[in-house]
């Protein structure tokens, strides 16, 4: 269907140009190199023969296919992030071409012995006969999310060599700084003007999701008493120890090292203290909207015991949601969802639907007015050396996306 080579070449172009975006600085974009690949994506869009296109002030660049229907049919979006992430370097990406994988291990780096191999990374082995695309070894790849870019405008350039698929008014968009997690912040939902969106930003083949944590984030600080040490009975508050009962009183196994799927949890990542003070940073996770507001709750009622013990403020609680779970605004329209799996169906690709353990883009988005479940872009181990793209996952996606726009002039004729 979709010339693999050419997929391929597309793809190089992009991961070939360095956007890795910057969590310090608030500038938007939060790194000018952004441009270089915003600038060449908006070139390339107005070349294949997209409609209104147009790159914004701040790095957004939106664009239209026109319906080719006589009648009715919503207008759909397909969105994905041209930043990659600031965990790992970027710049002067060297892909790797592995044609017919045969399950081996797969040497990125014979110099710094950099292997990427099946015994540690098995989800290699669905691979077998196809082709790899990897890293050297010193960079990250990019995939996250360039094979989102990919694949939407190879879909749209697809549709548009192809008038004989009929489609309505697809709307896409390529947004900055998703790796900060900005992407959603000046995106213009209203001048987008799409009914629902996907974004083309999940990991391996199938991947289709809709659940998303609910977050919050909680700064706990603790005040103490210095006093003389030597003359300290009963008059001394050590912060630190009151603290490190605060964090003992927190049920210990609900943490992201111990749980997985539904299972939220409480996450220390930061202590800073002396005895005058002592500040902890956590973050909360949960799925399920009750338990995270639980969750909230006991870190105050904790909190607040101690204070009575001590008839004083001794713990201050600050908490701040940060973002909720997608699923309240898409289960109201589970269509969305139901094409997307019948699509993949129709494609071969198995439908993997499960909750993602962080936030996405299209949670913000969703509680923007434009809901946005997530669909897979390819490509495995994220943010890191060791991540790669089968080119068959990217073809597959770029099917996916072709394949919604065809259901759903289907589907309202
Ligand atoms: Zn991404």
């Amino acid at each position: 269907m979709i010339d693999k080579q050419h997929i391929t070449d597309r793809f190089i172009k992009y991961i070939t140009i360095d956007t890795e975006s910057d969590p310090n600085n608030p500038a938007f974009p939060s790194t000018e190199k952004q441009w270089d690949l915003a600038k060449v994506l908006a070139e390339e869009l107005k070349q294949i023969g997209m409609q209104e296109v147009d790159l914004d002030k701040n790095c957004y660049i939106m664009a239209t296919l026109p319906s080719n229907l006589d009648y009715e049919v919503p207008t759909i979006g397909f969105i994905a992030h041209i930043d990659t992430s600031p965990d790992f370097t970027g710049a002067n990406v060297k892909p790797k071409i592995i044609k017919n994988y045969q399950g081996n291990d797969i040497i990125l780096n014979k110099e710094k012995n950099i292997v990427l191999s099946p015994d540690y990374f098995e989800d290699l082995l669905q691979y077998k006969g196809q082709t790899l695309i990897t890293t050297d070894g010193t960079t990250l790849l990019g995939a996250d999310d360039k094979a989102g870019v990919t694949e939407i405008v190879s879909a749209m350039e697809y549709l548009i060599q192809h008038p004989e698929i009929k489609h309505g008014k697809i709307r896409i968009c390529f947004t900055p700084d998703e790796e900060v997690g900005k992407g959603a912040h000046l995106f213009n939902v209203e001048k987008f003007g799409s009914e629902w969106a996907y974004t083309m930003d999940g990991s391996q083949i199938g991947e289709l999701e809709y659940e998303n944590f609910n977050a919050a984030s909680a700064k706990v600080t603790v005040t103490g008493k210095i006093v003389h040490p030597g003359y300290a009975k009963g008059k001394m508050i050590n912060s630190m120890l009151i603290a490190n009962e605060y964090v003992a009183s927190l049920p210990t196994e609900e943490t992201p090292e111990n749980t997985e799927g539904y299972e939220g949890f409480f996450h220390l990542h930061d202590i800073q203290g002396n005895v005058e003070q002592t500040i902890l940073e956590y973050i909360i996770r949960d799925h399920d909207l009750d338990l995270f507001e639980k969750r909230k709750k006991l870190m105050q009622r904790i909190a607040d015991d101690f204070n009575e013990e001590f008839n004083q403020e001794l713990i201050h609680i600050d908490i701040k949601n940060q973002y909720f779970n997608m699923k309240e605004k898409i289960t109201p329209v589970m269509h969305i969802i139901d094409i997307a799996e019948e699509v993949m169906l129709e494609n071969n690709i198995k439908p993997l639907i499960k909750p993602i353990r962080g936030g996405t883009d299209g949670s913000q988005l969703s509680y923007k007015g434009l809901p946005c479940p997530n669909i897979f872009a390819g490509g495995h181990n994220f943010h890191g050396r060791f991540e790669y793209v089968p080119v068959e996952s990217m073809l597959k996606a770029t099917e996916v996306i072709v394949g919604i726009a065809e259901k759903i002039a289907n589907k309202y004729a």
